[in-house]
């Protein structure tokens, strides 16, 4: 490829709202432009490397037997709403209706409608199990699009799916889909961690995230300094909510945060617009976070954020500091959990958020509302935040906390959606049954952002070989120079004959600014044509160690290779 024509529009000027390396690296090196916030054109260089990190993943997850497919992005709402997540999804299901004023969904997973072409296609238990799987676009409305493709609203993810007949079947499945994850970011040269994690929201049972070990990441992992265990930090503070039965009901309304000076500082501690903090109560006399509620549970919960402020542990809040902070009586919504649990109304902006909180001596209480749905109410116990130096639960060495960036995540989804959406197949006795189910997930376009973060230094990008663009960038240090011209000319031809994928730097450019570009775009090899290309002698330089050496265009090929 000529880099005269090829379209990289490098910048020479740090791009101002781009705060993390891969993000300033990506826009400074031509890799990508943003199209509005969270959306991104990825221009031909990053548009190679994703090819790359896609055929190391369809390779290993091919081998598994696993089927690649392709499932639409736009899907009816109807789908949404049986499983339930039109509303538990809030405002991150990016909505859209047609010239008829269906609803629709631009998806932001494909859980739902997996299931349904399962559901309508396989009747037997015979058929399975079957491990299927696409690389496409998903969108999602993120409260923080943010750090570039890290946290896209529009980005690239490999997401699978496993259909089986028993619980076993899906255990083989999900430490097939486990290894086969542990090659895969082996082979794209990230150092990473699988950690166990919470299964939250999806409802499901195990499940591991595997995190890119990054200061950047969202994710604070806490692993063990003597053996495997690793978890991230919510699961590791062992936040098990006791559900309690939910007899809520009463008029939400909202009111006005009364501890605004808190709120401020804890939002600018966290990195957050104060608005995303719906209430705050920070009491610092014994170390402890009482009470921190934030608009989208997914992403920064309190455990994370208590973790963030340096508190070391949660407590219940007391009735006088319930009451203090929102500013309303016990019971002013009527009593929950057979009138054992004062409550209070606050917050209802949202479909899905938790707008009141009550305390007693059984512990730290939510309630999530969602318009159509009943109340829920969690309980949380009090409980200790782990700290670096704790004993690792698995009884080996001490806990250490390390930043993350969830790069993928393997879930056993059990029966949640094939229940919901009534997926059955007929048993061996001719019984129907719901399928079980795994979902696997990896982000192409995070990863490309996690391989940078991980591989750079203060001139730029420092390609591992499996994902360069390029293996080589050639320059032609003086293209006015006959010689010089001519020997690069020939070298480029040779390298292309030996099926070398190679970026020539045919540019009427300074010597100094092909030096720097080349380092700033990142390819493992830079083969510089310059003073002795009349003695037929070329300079190379590897990017990863800076070593340099002369070769004769005779050796130069199989050097490459
Ligand atoms: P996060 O916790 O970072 O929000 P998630 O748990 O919501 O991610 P999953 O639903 O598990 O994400 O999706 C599978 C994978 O897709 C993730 O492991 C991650 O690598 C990637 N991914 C998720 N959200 C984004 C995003 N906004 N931009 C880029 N990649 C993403
Ligand atoms: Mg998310
Ligand atoms: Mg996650
Ligand atoms: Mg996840």
């Amino acid at each position: 490829m000529r880099q005269s024509t090829y379209f990289a529009p490098t910048m020479r000027d740090m791009p101002a709202d781009a705060d993390v390396k891969s993000h300033q690296l990506m826009l400074r090196a031509g890799y990508m432009r943003q199209v509005a916030a969270g959306v991104y054109a990825y221009l031909p260089l990053a548009k190679r490397v994703i090819h790359k990190i896609e055929a190391i993943v369809r390779e290993e997850l091919d081998r598994t037997g696993a089927q690649e497919m392709t499932m639409p992005a736009l899907h009816p709402a109807e789908l949404w709403q049986q499983s339930g997540r039109w509303t538990e999804m809030g405002d991150e299901l990016i909505r859209l209706k047609d010239r008829h004023g269906r609803d629709f969904v631009l998806s932001p997973t494909h859980e739902e409608v997996v299931t349904m072409l399962i559901r309508d296609g396989i009747a037997s238990y015979k058929k399975l199990p079957l491990n299927v799987y696409q690389i496409q676009t998903k969108f999602r409305d993120e409260r923080r699009p943010r750090f570039g493709l890290l946290r896209g609203r529009e980005f690239v993810m490999k997401d699978g799916y496993s259909f089986h007949d028993t619980e076993e079947s899906l255990a083989e499945a999900y430490q097939e889909m486990y290894d086969a994850y542990g090659r895969i970011f082996t082979r794209l040269g990230l150092t990473f961690r699988p950690v166990i994690a919470d299964s939250g929201a999806m409802g499901g049972k195990d499940t591991h995230e595997f995190m890119a070990l990054a200061e950047v990441g969202e994710d604070t992992i806490a692993y063990s300094d003597a053996s495997d265990y690793a978890a991230n930090l919510e699961m590791a503070t062992s936040l098990a909510p006791t559900p309690v039965t939910p007899t809520v009901s009463g008029t939400l309304e909202k009111k006005p945060t009364p501890n605004a000076r808190t709120v401020d500082e804890a939002a600018t501690q966290l990195g957050l617009a104060s608005e995303d903090i719906l209430k705050a109560l920070v009491v610092v006399a014994d170390d402890a976070l009482v009470m921190l509620l934030l608009r989208g549970n997914d992403e920064l919960n309190e455990v994370k954020a208590a973790h963030e402020l340096g508190v070391k542990h949660l407590r219940m809040a007391t009735e006088r500091e319930v009451r203090d902070t929102f500013g309303a009586e016990p019971g002013s919504l009527g009593p929950i959990g057979n009138g054992e649990v004062p409550v209070y109304a606050d917050h209802a902006t949202r479909a899905m958020t938790t707008i009141a909180c009550g305390a007693n001596e059984t512990g730290y209480h939510y309630i999530n509302v969602s318009p159509d749905k009943d109340y829920t109410v969690q309980a949380y116990k009090d409980f200790r935040l782990v700290q670096a130096g704790d004993q690792s639960p698995d009884g080996q060495g001490t806990l250490q906390f390390a930043r993350g960036i969830e790069i993928g995540q393997v879930f056993k989804l059990g029966t949640r959606y094939s229940e919901t959406l009534q997926a059955q197949f007929l048993d061996e006795n001719g019984k129907a049954k719901p399928f079980y189910m795994g979902c696997y997930g990896i982000g192409v376009t995070r990863v490309l952002a996690a391989v940078i973060e991980q591989h750079n230094d203060d001139n730029g990008i420092v390609w591992p070989k499996a994902v360069a663009p390029f293996a080589v960038h050639l320059l032609c240090l003086n293209v006015k120079n006959e010689a010089q011209k001519q020997l690069a000319e020939e070298v480029y031809a040779q390298l292309q004959a030996a099926n070398i994928e190679v970026l020539y730097d045919d540019r009427a450019e300074r010597a100094g600014v092909k030096f720097k570009d080349a380092d700033l775009i990142g390819m493992p090899v830079r083969i510089a044509i310059g003073k002795r290309a009349d003695e037929q002698i070329v300079e190379v330089k590897e990017r990863h160690t800076g070593a340099q050496h002369d070769i004769s265009v005779e050796q130069l090929i199989d050097w490459v290779k």
